[in-house]
């Protein structure tokens, strides 16, 4: 029996193509911009996303930052979701190492916060105040497609008090094809967007930061400054052009699986959806603390790996096939008896 992982779509590994596609890969010292493979993937990802440069990171953490860093200067602020990866789950990155203070504003859903709470958050020009220089937002967010019209209206708060506009876009792809608008319609507004490989596309390692070809001069030499600057990279970045050939269009099979599992936990009485669940990649579920242990030694017995805890988040991906879900699906009809 194959293992299942469904803590996260970050747990693929490399299928044999992937791999194969690495090892033809064209190499170079890409700190001297001497990687080919490196300048495809950035030139394919800046077409992609219909920007007009693009620049490859090791990690989606190390991309937002690079964003932020390049947008924003010393006592700058950034508004963001209370929740939201930029905020809450990359260590006060833009704090710690940017200077940079943010204004983290509750999500009223997931991914939007509501416009008059960012209005009112928008600092005035007073010497009291951090100067408010950007809004950040992450689709998807909580597995959920952010509604492209609600996108437009905070597109509109920028041009209003001149503030840049941060994606942090990790399943940017996800939001494309669950939304069948393409990558470029989604990253229209926005100054910058930082793309994840290695979520549900499949790669091994590494992100991509889009934008202006100044923005990604500037995030350059941030990158380097972090340590991020990396040589032969195009062994990687190769991964990352064979998933954004291969790995997008099938991102759909992965909607399609999460929406089965929902439909049938949906039956079983005890356990309960959240409300924004299987939106596209992601199963949102809360289970009794009484059978947790029952639950998750079965699981173990089904060779299913889970995230802790009693609210789980299951995440499906390129390694989640249909034996994995109808596994899984016994296991919670096992445990909750219909
Ligand atoms: C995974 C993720 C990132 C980046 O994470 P890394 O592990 O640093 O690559 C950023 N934003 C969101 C929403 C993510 O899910």
């Amino acid at each position: 029996m194959k293992v299942a992982d469904f803590r996260s779509d970050t747990v693929t590994l490399p299928s044999e193509e992937m791999k194969s596609a690495m090892l033809k890969a064209p190499l170079g010292d890409d700190v001297y911009e001497e990687d080919p493979t490196v300048k495809e993937l950035e030139e394919y990802s800046a077409h992609l996303l219909g920007k007009s440069a693009a620049l490859f990171a090791p990690s989606g953490t190390q991309s937002n930052l690079l964003a932020l860093l390049s947008h924003c200067q010393r006592g700058d602020e950034y508004i963001v979701g209370q929740h939201a990866h930029t905020y809450k789950y990359e260590g006060g990155g833009a704090a710690v190492l940017g200077s940079i203070q943010p204004q983290p504003i509750a999500f009223e859903s997931p991914g939007i916060i509501p416009i008059d709470l960012i209005k009112q958050a928008i600092k005035p020009n007073d010497i009291h105040f951090a100067k408010t220089k950007l809004i950040s937002l992450e689709n998807t967010c909580f597995g959920c497609v952010v509604p492209q019209d609600y996108i437009h209206s905070t597109k509109s708060i920028c041009d209003e008090y001149k503030l840049k506009f941060h994606l942090d876009g990790a399943r940017l792809f996800n939001a494309s094809v669950a939304s069948n608008q393409s990558a470029a319609t989604i990253a229209e507004p926005f100054d910058s967007i930082s793309i994840c490989l290695s979520k549900g596309l499949g790669a091994p390692v590494g992100s991509v930061l889009v934008g202006s070809f100044e923005l990604i001069q500037e995030a350059k030499r941030w990158r380097k400054m972090l340590g991020g600057g990396m040589r032969q990279a195009g062994l990687l970045a190769a991964a990352g052009i064979y998933a954004l050939k291969n790995n997008v269009e099938r991102l759909a099979e992965d909607h399609q699986r999460a929406q089965i599992l929902h439909e049938a936990l949906s039956e079983i009485k005890g356990i309960s959806l959240k409300p924004y669940s299987a939106q596209t990649n992601m199963v949102f579920i809360d289970v009794p603390e009484e059978s947790l242990n029952q639950f998750h030694s079965l699981a173990k017995d089904n060779n299913i790996v889970l995230p802790n805890g009693k609210e789980l988040r299951l995440v499906i991906h390129l390694d989640i096939d249909d034996d994995a879900i109808n596994r899984l699906i016994s296991v919670f009809k096992a445990t909750y008896s219909e």
